[in-house]
């Protein structure tokens, strides 16, 4: 006997939009999360002996052409609490010095290889021969690739053209580039928080296996749950080793995806205690990080803070807090918080699609849904369209008050008991 119709594995945005709009539909869904907070790489890090000041530690911005995300946040009464993100620049950082962007740019291949963004095709390309033959190698070896490390937080060259930049209709009504009072973690705590949602946090799932027509699923802590239907919404390599059992062809089609880990260094200063002008954030060329974000974008009155991304595993905590100083022309001494995070991404290779579809065609017809941000890109969007889709594939068409379209905060109403 199932203890739920659906377990959903991973509590990033990812699984969380699952259980989200599994709670819409009315089906009775636990959540699963290995740590002890929502949101994976959504992650504020807010420093409470600072007046709660924070910094964000993974994803930084949302665009008003997340559609399917704005929809969950107008279900949520979110949209009226976003803030605009101020203008401030990019800078890079090469040979020891902070730099305008436009100071590597080869204007000249610029102009002669713009053209061919007219008749070249992504579909099939890496991000370096598409953006190396539509920027000019130069260009790409001195400016684009090192900006596409910096999103992608790892080497971006042999990532599919296809899962980069998708373009996606922009809603007017919303700010174009925004975050939260609290940063954009207030997106996945408002969403763990709704009423009726069921979630477990520090509950790492170690095995699935087959139970009549529905799935067993232990858990560390040694807990046992039963369940008709099942959502994977974690990294590709958990993906890979919960679905051995269960869905083997699903296992074998995603064998041997990479993932990126990510030792993110988060600081935070008196805004008195810096001299460097404020920034967007560092693209790295050839320090000993791959990029940093700031917090200027929502100035504070007394504090400044940063989150520097270094390649999991390179320097230890002292080495990182070094370089990101130097960078900014600060003092080790004048930090005053800190906080040091793992992030992982991943390593999307250009036949990425295809195994995309071998996946999909050994799911079709089951009751596992699997979703994340390795499918049709990274950014916290893509995860929410694959969400979707993968919903509707398992329990049928959302109404459109899931779209959101519908009045702010009305969707919650009926289908929020679950049965
Ligand atoms: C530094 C950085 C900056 C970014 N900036 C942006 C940005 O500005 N805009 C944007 O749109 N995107 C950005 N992204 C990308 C985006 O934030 C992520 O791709 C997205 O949040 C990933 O969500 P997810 O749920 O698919 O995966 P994750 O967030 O990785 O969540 C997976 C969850 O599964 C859990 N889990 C793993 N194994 C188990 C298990 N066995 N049992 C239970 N739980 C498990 C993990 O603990 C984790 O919480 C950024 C990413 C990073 C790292």
């Amino acid at each position: 006997m199932a203890d739920h119709t659906h377990l959903v594995i991973g509590g990033g945005i990812s699984g969380l939009s699952a259980a989200h709009y599994a709670l819409q539909a009315g089906v009775d869904t636990l959540l699963l999360e290995a740590s002890d907070r929502p949101g994976g790489c959504i992650h504020s890090s807010h420093f409470q002996a600072l007046d709660d000041f924070w910094v964000e530690a993974g994803g930084h911005t949302c665009f008003n052409s997340y559609g399917h995300l704005l929809g969950i946040m107008e279900q949520l009464d979110l949209l009226k609490l976003t803030l605009a993100k101020e203008k401030r620049s990019y800078k890079l950082w090469r040979k020891g010095e902070r730099r305008g962007i436009l100071s590597a740019l080869h204007p000249f291949e610029l102009l002669i290889s713009l053209p061919s963004l007219f008749r070249i095709e992504k579909a099939g390309k890496t991000v370096s021969e598409y953006y190396g033959q539509v920027m000019g190698r130069k260009n790409y070896r001195d400016l684009l690739g090192p900006a596409l490390r910096s999103v992608v937080c790892q080497e971006a060259d042999d990532f599919p053209a296809e899962a980069m930049f998708r373009k996606k209709p922009r809603r007017k009504d919303v700010l174009r580039a925004f975050t939260l009072p609290g940063g954009l973690a207030d997106i996945p705590r408002a969403i763990a928080a709704q009423p009726g949602f069921n979630a477990q946090f520090g509950t790492q799932v170690t095995r699935i296996s087959a139970q009549g027509e529905g799935f067993e699923v232990d858990c560390q802590d040694g807990t046992r749950h039963h369940c008709e239907r099942l959502t994977l919404a974690v990294p590709p390599d958990t993906a890979r080793a919960l679905l051995g059992e269960v869905a083997p062809a699903a296992a074998s089609a995603i064998q041997d995806m990479g993932i990126a880990h990510i030792d993110t260094l988060v600081l935070a200063f008196e805004r008195s205690s810096l001299s460097v002008e404020e920034i967007a954030g560092l693209i790295s060329i050839d320090g000993g990080f791959l990029s940093a974000v700031s917090r200027d974008f929502l100035p504070d009155e007394r504090y400044r803070g940063f989150a520097f991304h270094f390649p999991g595993d390179t320097l230890s905590e002292a080495e990182r807090e070094q370089v990101a100083c130097q960078a900014l022309d600060a003092r080790v001494a004048d930090i005053r918080a800190k906080a040091h995070v793992r992030n992982q991404l991943p390593a999307l290779r250009a036949d990425h699609m295809t195994r995309i579809q071998a996946l999909d065609t050994a799911l079709a017809g089951g009751s596992i849904a699997v979703t994340g941000n390795w499918f049709l890109g990274v950014s916290i969007e893509d995860c929410v369209t694959r969400t979707r889709s993968e919903h509707e594939r398992l329990f049928g068409a959302l109404g459109d008050n899931a779209s959101g379209d519908g009045a702010p905060g009305d969707a919650l109403g009926g289908g929020a008991s679950n049965r």
